[in-house]
């Protein structure tokens, strides 16, 4: 049986009528880009988060660096991110010139909260945390750092769409929660689209200004800004799939918790998430000492996997002036050699699931 890490191709036929439907109406509809779809998936988007307001974006990087850019963090201010995140985490930082310091993971993928106090000097302004593989981070903690410390805090929420700590949304902790809708994420659009979402409403109009040149009427610029707006094609299809991502989500979850049970194998270990947090399961990360040899093996019996991530950011070829090398950082550097992501996808059949937790069993 042979089953890819990802079948993006199930997540449209389960709802192509719909989805069809939709995608014509918008063609006939003679307005393309920042009309009545993006209007109402912002409304829609907002409300299924438990934000205020949401602000459809271009991507998910968009929203990292422009959120980082309207808390006015740039040259000369650190913010705190953690090592292991995906490297757009890092660029949403250095694109405004500011300065990303890591910090360690903890065993459950996310910032360790132990050590992010030992980072903060007077030029730290932000953490940005990465709730990665759509595994909730420890919010109570993180918030309460940012509180002390007098901290902006932002989200990354681009794999963690729908994952709560202690009841509330990811995204909604902090100064703004940024969203990707890249095709393959938990809710993804049928090209790039991205979004944040927040709570304090001058900001979310800085970003409606923002995102299309800087400007509030045509013409007329009040800030140089960019073009990050999200289009109504993209709009109106996340709105079909907004409604049944609370299915979609419960899905991956019945998935992973069939891993959790069934997976038993001496040289695995499984991902656990932290007290009081939920996961969406983005991906379902396993770690094993023998990572590579665990890769060929899975080829072998055609099941395909993913290494997120290879390399992490302090290691990566772009950010070689940072200065860091091999041993800066032990954790995030082990997760690197050693984190596999396992198929995990919507429309997973029961012999798909079987098929996988039987080979990983059998591994020696
Ligand atoms: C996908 C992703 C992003 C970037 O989103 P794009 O829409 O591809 O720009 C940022 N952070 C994380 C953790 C991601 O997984």
């Amino acid at each position: 049986m042979k089953i890819m890490p990802n079948r993006m191709d199930r997540g449209f036929y389960k709802y192509q009528s719909e989805l069809e439907t939709k995608a014509l109406d918008v063609l006939r509809s003679g307005w393309y880009v920042l009309g009545n779809e993006v209007k109402s998936f912002e409304e829609e988007f907002a409300a299924y988060t438990g934000a205020k307001y949401c602000v459809g974006l271009a991507s998910g990087l968009d929203a990292l660096w422009i959120a980082i850019r309207l808390l006015n963090i740039g040259v000369g201010d650190e913010v705190i991110v953690q090592g292991n995140t995906y490297i757009a985490t890092v660029m949403g930082v250095t694109m405004n010139g500011a300065t990303p310091v890591f910090c360690e993971p903890d065993e459950h993928f996310g910032m360790d909260t132990s050590k992010i106090e030992s980072l903060i000097n007077p030029k730290t302004k932000a953490i940005l945390v990465t709730h990665l593989y759509g595994m909730a981070s420890k919010m109570d903690e993180i918030v309460s750092i940012c509180k002390k410390h007098n901290l902006k805090l932002v989200e990354d929420c681009a794999q963690s769409h729908g994952a709560c700590f202690n009841g509330k949304m990811t995204g909604t902790f902090g100064d703004v929660g940024c969203f990707s809708f890249y095709p393959s994420k938990n809710l993804g659009a049928f090209g790039d689209a991205g979004a944040i979402v927040c709570n304090d409403e001058a900001l979310a109009n800085e970003f409606r200004i923002f995102r299309n040149y800087g400007s509030e009427k045509r013409y007329y610029n009040k800030v140089v800004g960019a073009n990050s707006r999200l289009d109504e094609l993209q709009a109106g299809l996340l709105r079909v799939r907004l409604k049944y991502l609370g299915d979609l989500t419960e899905e991956r979850i019945r998935i992973a918790e069939r891993y959790t049970k069934e997976i038993n194998n001496s040289k695995i270990v499984l991902p656990v998430l932290a007290p009081g947090a939920t996961g969406v399961w983005h991906q379902f990360v396993i770690r094993c000492e023998e990572r590579d040899r665990l890769i060929e093996y899975l080829n072998e019996k055609e099941i395909g996997t993913i290494i997120h991530y290879p390399i992490p950011p302090h290691l990566a070829e772009a950010y070689k002036n940072l200065g860091y090398h091999p041993g800066d950082f032990p954790v995030t550097e082990h997760y690197a050699d050693t984190v596999l992501s396992i198929p995990m996808y919507n429309g997973m059949t029961d012999e798909e699931q079987s098929y996988v937790i039987e080979a990983i069993n059998n591994f020696r």
